[in-house]
């Protein structure tokens, strides 16, 4: 088999990818190797029609492919090398890639490897959706890509199940189509998509969103004819009696999104349980010298706009890993989510420059402070209105601020 030999190899050629690719080529690295599985580059982008990207970053609303072509055409000038349709299949050691595209399989060795394979959304079955498998049951993604992409119209009446962003722009996207959407319904009691999100896609369409109420069952032999719903008790159980018929033809699923690291696992990095990514430092590296993450490979992002800049680090750093300019720390200080956290990134710092903590609440709070502290000493406060789950929370943390410390940990106060 033939092998192949790069300085970097990005895998994924999403918003990530692009950012990644083009920050390491930009930051002195010649040979840059972009491979992504589709016949395109952007990523989940190309399906997404509807403005809203870029808002940070460009000050403007553009649609889903204006804003993956912006780096596109900086990917085209910097004539940075890419491999479309082509797929790793596997990682050996972390620098060994087997590829496999239309031309047959290749090895690829790499001097460093950028994660950016982005993420998948959850179906029935990682949900254990009870009820029937009639024809009519959709990811709000998979329904995305049959309108947008290929022009297919999925039902007439619909009902979501899971108030995720996608779901919630999907159903806006299904109305203007002219399908009923008779409902969304969200497990949880609270909505899972951004704020921005609810209003416009869901209020001002004039869709009702039904907290702590589920999908208990599914009607239909051959296609979906209605749905079974219910409300759902502290318990996270049915409660008796509250039961109710929803007729539809398509059941829609906006029930979250897995990282997509079956490479990674493969290629024993360690990973983060709370987020489903790789175990990074503040360099953004693995646990496999030379092997970086970023993306929603890494962590599930609301923003398009904050996956490139994260991107846009990544890519520094691995130029200065391969130049050599990356010293290993001597010593790392642990980061741990407390009370009212779910997650954080980085799990771990070098404690030698300053760093952005990323986060997510595990539950709505307001008028409340995210506060970092190493034991009983105070290391960054920042009071908040509203802090929700579906918006990640971002602080910069100064390195003298942590001078000494062994560990911090992350709580709401
Ligand atoms: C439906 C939807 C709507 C959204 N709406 C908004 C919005 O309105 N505003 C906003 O700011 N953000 C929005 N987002 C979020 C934003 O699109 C994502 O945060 C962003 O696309 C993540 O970028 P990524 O590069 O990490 O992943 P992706 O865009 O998923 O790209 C990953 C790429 O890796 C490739 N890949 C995976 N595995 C392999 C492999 N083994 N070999 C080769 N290639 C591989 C995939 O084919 C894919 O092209 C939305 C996301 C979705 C899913």
């Amino acid at each position: 088999m033939q092998t192949l030999k790069h300085d970097l190899v990005v895998i994924g050629g999403g918003p990530a990818g692009l950012a990644a690719a083009i920050a390491a080529k930009e930051a002195g690295c010649d040979d840059v190797l972009l491979i992504e599985r589709d016949r395109r580059l952007g990523g989940i982008l190309n399906q997404c029609i509807h403005d809203g990207f870029g808002l940070h970053r460009f000050g403007k609303a553009l649609t889903g492919p204006e804003y993956a072509q912006h780096f596109i055409d900086r990917l085209d000038a910097l004539a940075i090398q890419r491999m479309l349709g082509t797929i790793v299949l596997s990682m050996e050691g972390g620098h060994v890639l087997h590829i496999s595209s239309k031309t047959g399989f290749r090895r690829i060795s790499a001097g460093a490897v950028i994660l950016g394979m982005g993420c998948r959304e959850r179906t029935a079955g990682a949900i254990c959706l009870p009820g029937t498998r009639p024809a009519g049951i959709y990811t709000a993604g998979a329904a995305q890509t049959f309108i947008n992409l290929q022009n297919i119209m999925i039902g007439k009446r619909i009902v979501i199940l899971g108030s995720g962003d996608i779901g919630l722009i999907m159903a806006r996207r299904l109305t203007l189509e002219g399908a009923e959407v008779e409902a969304v319904f969200e497990i949880l009691p609270y909505a899972s998509g951004l704020p921005r999100n609810i209003q416009q896609c869901l209020n001002d369409y004039g869709i009702p969103l039904y907290l702590s109420t589920s999908v208990i069952d599914i009607h239909g032999k051959e296609r979906v004819t209605g749905v079974t719903v219910a409300e759902i008790g502290p318990d996270r159980r049915p409660v008796p009696g509250t039961e109710r018929h929803v007729a539809c033809d398509t059941l829609l699923l906006s029930v979250g999104l897995i990282p997509e690291n079956e490479l990674t696992r493969g290629a024993d990095i360690l990973i983060e349980s709370r987020t489903s990514g790789a175990y990074v430092d503040d360099a953004f590296m693995t646990s496999r010298p030379g092997v970086f993450s970023c993306g929603n490979v890494l962590h599930v992002h609301d923003l398009v706009d904050y996956v490139s800049e994260e991107a846009e680090t990544v890519g520094r750093n691995t130029a200065a890993f391969l130049k050599g300019d990356m010293r290993p720390a001597e010593s790392h200080i642990d980061i741990k989510p407390g009370n009212g956290v779910g997650y954080v990134l980085p799990q771990r710092v070098g404690g030698e420059k300053d760093f952005v903590l990323s986060l997510r609440v595990s539950e709505p709070f307001r008028n409340r402070a995210v506060l970092v502290r190493e034991g009983k000493r105070k290391v960054k406060r920042k009071k908040m209105v509203r802090l929700h789950p579906a918006e990640m929370i971002r602080m910069n943390v100064k390195v003298d601020k942590i001078q000494d410390a062994m560990s911090l940990e992350v709580s709401v106060e």
